[in-house]
């Protein structure tokens, strides 16, 4: 199905927001207002051009061409710009929270009024205004078939009627600025969406910049909770499927729930229930406490170690870690008896850790196939036949090979360049440096490598570093057109056991290549066990989850001075709600 979040390539002024029964030239009224959303013009831009599209015959343009006294008040046109942005707007008001912040001027950690979309009105707002159908998104059957059953179970458990019951995941992740005050920073954003399609759009809850959130020495575990907590109180509505008599805490209303006490204790005409979570590990670290990559104990679903019997890199059928699964709920209680408090996601009825999904993108793609690819491209800077006596003007060889490529296969996503730095940094092991999906495009061009380098030189590493690159295009086809959960399995545990022998002979040798990764670990867990419970990995398509959080990050630009916390948070989510309105985010 379709993506409807996004507008086709070709004519920027035709999304989905803008149905094609609109003149054009008000569309290119919208198409700009859009443009100063994202940050991506300035309003005076704006004003010039709406003017000019005006003087040149355009009909519509009178409320953007006028703006700051028609040009003349330059200061005044943001604001009101953002004003006519705001006109109609009918996404819900923001639900306002108290959290502790690190001031960006003084360093001091603080309280303030901080703005978050609550799901239980935007999904309440998106069903009166027609941009879905209550039987539309209860439905996941189609999308996510294993997930489906899944569901199911949840609802017959927690007595949930499942023609009235909206699946939905979270995601939570941070990107940096791209330009900003705090450079240094990323904003790091928590989102959800429905999980009836597997595209759907995804939903802004919170976004703050890291370097706000409490330093007091609990690792931003303050200013977390304290969103979580609005975020459980609102699911747990959802679950509950009626509306909440107080806020969260239990406190009275504020004048600004004006709207909300008026729908006080009224049945939602439907429930929710969060079936999944999305993220990368240092995110899974920091929100729901689980093991950075480097512990000792490394895993949220076993006990598999770094070293020693119980090692994640015994690999194969037999390894002791297989029978070393934890049972339901032992996680979380070995946790606290560590001293740490589970994460409040997990005071949810219905949520588990067994919820929490490892996802291609980050097990994969910027994982283990940017490992492989790192290996197998340095490997082939010096043995597949490259004819040039230094190894940089090896690598633009094989740059000259790759374009090739690219060109005969026509590949969309692909690297603007190679040096041998993107291939392995400095006294790193060889990890390919490339983003989003370009690593998994690549995946094809090294397979064809490894077959030079075996035809070359025909030996037992020759030959495992092709079962390598066999097993790892096996799996991605497997992904994306035939997906089978047994030969995906098979596959996963093929490129393991490969990996596991190629990494010895690289200790034996002395060699900085083919060292094992914690990562590995996930892609085993991903496609031997959790694929199983919730289907294939392929269809949570993170990639609109980091396009999103990429979006955000556009919308979240600080311009100008430093206004109070409140008044730019506020800045920030009227942005995203305009852009909501329109469907154009
Ligand atoms: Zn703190
Ligand atoms: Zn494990």
């Amino acid at each position: 199905m379709p993506s409807r979040s996004r507008s086709p390539r070709g004519n920027p002024l035709v999304g989905h927001g803008v149905g094609n029964d609109i003149p054009m030239d008000a569309q290119l009224g919208q198409f700009l207002k859009k443009q100063f959303l994202l940050n991506k013009l300035p309003a005076n831009t704006i004003q010039e051009i709406a003017l000019l599209a005006q003087q040149g015959g355009a009909h519509h343009m009178r409320g953007l061409s006028k703006l700051g006294n028609n040009g003349n008040a330059c200061k005044n046109i943001s604001r009101d710009l953002m004003r006519a942005s705001m006109h109609n707007v009918s996404v819900p008001k923001p639900y306002m929270v108290t959290i502790p912040i690190t001031l960006p001027k003084t360093k001091v950690v603080a309280l303030v009024e901080h703005p978050v979309l609550l799901p239980s009105e935007v999904l309440a707002w998106m069903l009166l205004n027609g941009k879905f159908s209550l039987k539309e998104i209860v439905n996941m059957q189609e999308a996510q078939p294993v997930m489906y059953t899944r569901f199911q179970d949840k609802c017959n458990k927690f007595h949930l009627p499942e023609t009235k019951t909206i699946p939905i995941g979270l995601h939570g992740d941070g990107v940096p600025f791209q330009k900003s005050t705090h450079k240094q920073s990323t904003i790091e954003v928590l989102s959800w969406n429905l999980l009836f399609e597997t595209k759907s759009k995804r939903v802004l809850f919170s976004c703050l910049p890291k370097d706000m959130y409490c330093k007091c020495g609990c690792s931003g575990r303050h200013t977390l909770d304290a969103l979580l907590e609005v975020l459980v109180w609102d699911l747990n509505m959802l679950l509950g499927g009626i509306i909440a008599t107080v806020r969260h805490y239990g406190h009275a209303w504020l004048p600004t729930d004006a709207e909300r006490q008026q729908h006080a204790g009224k049945p939602l005409e439907f429930h929710a229930i969060l079936m999944v979570a999305r993220g990368d590990w240092p995110w899974y670290w920091q929100i729901f406490n689980f093991p950075a990559h480097n512990a000792q104990m490394m895993c949220w679903r076993c006990k598999a170690t770094s070293n020693g019997d119980c090692a994640y890199f015994n690999s194969g059928e037999n390894a002791p870690w297989r029978e070393q699964r934890y049972k339901v709920g032992e996680f979380l209680n070995d946790l606290i008896k560590q001293g740490v408090q589970p994460c409040k996601l997990f005071s949810l009825p219905t949520f588990t850790v067994d919820d929490v999904a490892m996802g291609t993108l980050h097990v994969m793609d910027l994982g283990v196939t940017a490992y492989c690819l790192g290996n197998v491209l340095y490997e082939a800077l010096d043995y597949s036949g490259l004819m040039h006596n230094t190894r940089e003007g090896r690598c633009c060889l094989l740059w000259d090979k790759l374009r090739i490529y690219y060109h005969v296969n026509k590949i969309p996503n692909q690297l603007q360049g190679l040096t041998i730095n993107m291939i392995k940094a400095k006294n790193k092991p060889p990890k390919l440096r490339g983003k989003g999906k370009i690593n998994r495009y690549l995946v094809r061009f090294a397979l064809e490598l490894a077959w030079d380098m075996h035809n070359l030189h025909n030996c037992w590493h020759t030959q495992m570093v092709l079962k390598v690159m066999n097993n790892l295009s096996q799996l991605y086809s497997i992904m994306r057109m035939n997906w089978c959960p047994d030969l995906a399995s098979k596959h996963s545990m093929d490129l393991m056991d490969a990996l596991v022998d190629l990494a010895k002979e690289s200790e034996q040798m002395g060699w900085c290549t083919w060292s094992v990764k914690p990562k590995y670990h996930l892609m085993e867990e991903m496609y031997q066990y959790q694929s199983y419970e919730m289907g294939n990995p392929d269809t949570y398509n993170e990639y609109l989850d980091e396009d999103f959080v990429g979006q955000v990050a556009k919308v979240a630009l600080r311009r100008g001075g430093w206004g109070t916390h409140k008044a730019h948070a506020l800045g920030v989510m009227s942005r995203y709600r305009a852009l909501l309105n329109m469907w154009e985010i």
